[in-house]
């Protein structure tokens, strides 16, 4: 059974790696009794997603003003 830290680590790794079977049950299985990660994970999806379409639209994105 993963804790929390556990998961949201996980979470972060799913970005950069694909996560195994096992590894994809038993965030599934923490996530569906923990509200907290089920938090953290929506707002990853969120946050990936906005990078995403980011990543698409790189025109739009030169548009912003530089740091
Ligand atoms: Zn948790």
């Amino acid at each position: 059974m993963l804790n929390c830290q556990q998961v949201t680590r996980l979470y972060s790794e799913s970005q950069e790696r694909a996560l195994t079977l096992q590894e994809r049950m038993s965030l599934k299985v923490h996530v569906m009794m923990c509200s907290g990660c089920r938090n953290f994970g929506k707002q990853m999806h969120t946050l990936r997603h906005i990078a995403h379409t980011y990543a698409k639209r790189p025109d739009q994105r030169r548009d912003q003003s530089d740091e």
